[in-house]
């Protein structure tokens, strides 16, 4: 899954992304949901640990296109953690008083305490990618945000969070068969905002942002992926298999416990 790692400063161009990669894995769908299941035993475990040792946090960022599946992999990925020590933050164009503030403010308010994993369904990357498509302000702006994300999330780093990012590729025929899909089926539909047809005609926007941010912002402590999404199995296997691979890194330990108790019984 290295494979799927930006190295830092080095130039993205997404059309030599294949959205159909499987990188070395061999097996086919079946294979893979059986890996994946796996992997999801050893994520609980992990992330039990994360939680009782209390001192790491961990934070993952989703950024995609919409459909891009973002909300399918917090599903699949997450399906068996223990919800009292993960969470989501998803979000949506800022509200009146978070446009009052400077864009990290809404995302700072969510970053992860110790021993705590946050997902981050959209994140500060919206305000270099539809703030940007749709020049919502000037260039100079959105220009300064790179280095400040950087920054930030260096800041972050620094303070003991494990920074994972990914960027799920789809290409244009896949989006388009899933939103036809959500448009289709009743209980999908209201995913569907007519304002998605236009963000699909930017589509050749998106993908400058996207290479700019992929291009721009991946670093040693917080590295990028650009995960083949087209396939739900096989995005879901990658980011599984680099978030277990990244969790075994960290060493974690249970915490010792207060005293010796061995031996002591309970009446
Ligand atoms: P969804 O994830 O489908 O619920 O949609 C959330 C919407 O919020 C998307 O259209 C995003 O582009 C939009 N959004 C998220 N963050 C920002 C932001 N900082 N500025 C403007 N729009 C945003
Ligand atoms: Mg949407």
């Amino acid at each position: 899954m290295k494979k799927f790692l930006v190295k830092p400063e080095t130039k993205v161009k997404l059309s030599k992304y294949d959205p159909n990669d499987k990188g070395d894995f061999k097996g086919g769908k079946e294979e893979g949901l059986a890996k994946l299941e796996k992997l999801n035993g050893k994520l609980e475990s992990l992330q039990e640990l994360l939680y009782a040792e209390h001192k790491h946090k961990v934070l993952i960022v989703l950024q995609a296109m919409d459909a891009g599946g973002k909300d399918g992999t917090i599903r699949r990925v997450f399906d068996s953690v223990n919800p009292a020590g993960v969470r989501v933050a998803a979000f949506k164009a800022p509200t009146a008083e978070e446009l009052d503030h400077d864009y990290l403010w809404r995302i700072h308010k969510q970053v992860p305490g110790k021993g705590e994993m946050v997902i981050f369904n959209r994140s500060h990357y919206e305000d270099v990618l539809v703030v940007r498509v749709h020049n919502y302000v000037q260039p100079e702006v959105w220009k300064q945000r790179f280095d400040q994300i950087n920054e930030f999330e260096r800041a972050l780093a620094e303070n003991g969070t494990t920074i994972l990012k990914f960027y799920l590729h789809i290409d244009m025929d896949e989006q388009k068969e899933r939103l036809q899909a959500r448009l289709d089926d009743p209980t999908k539909r209201w995913k569907f905002r007519l304002g998605d047809l236009e963000e699909r005609k930017l589509w050749p926007q998106y993908m400058e942002a996207f290479e700019d941010v992929l291009s721009k912002t991946s670093t040693e402590y917080a590295p990028w992926y650009v995960i083949p999404a087209n396939r739900k199995w096989f995005r879901d296997l990658a980011i599984s298999t680099i978030l277990v691979d990244t969790l075994e890194g960290l060493k974690m330990n249970y915490p010792e416990s207060e005293e010796n108790l061995d031996g002591v019984m309970i009446e």
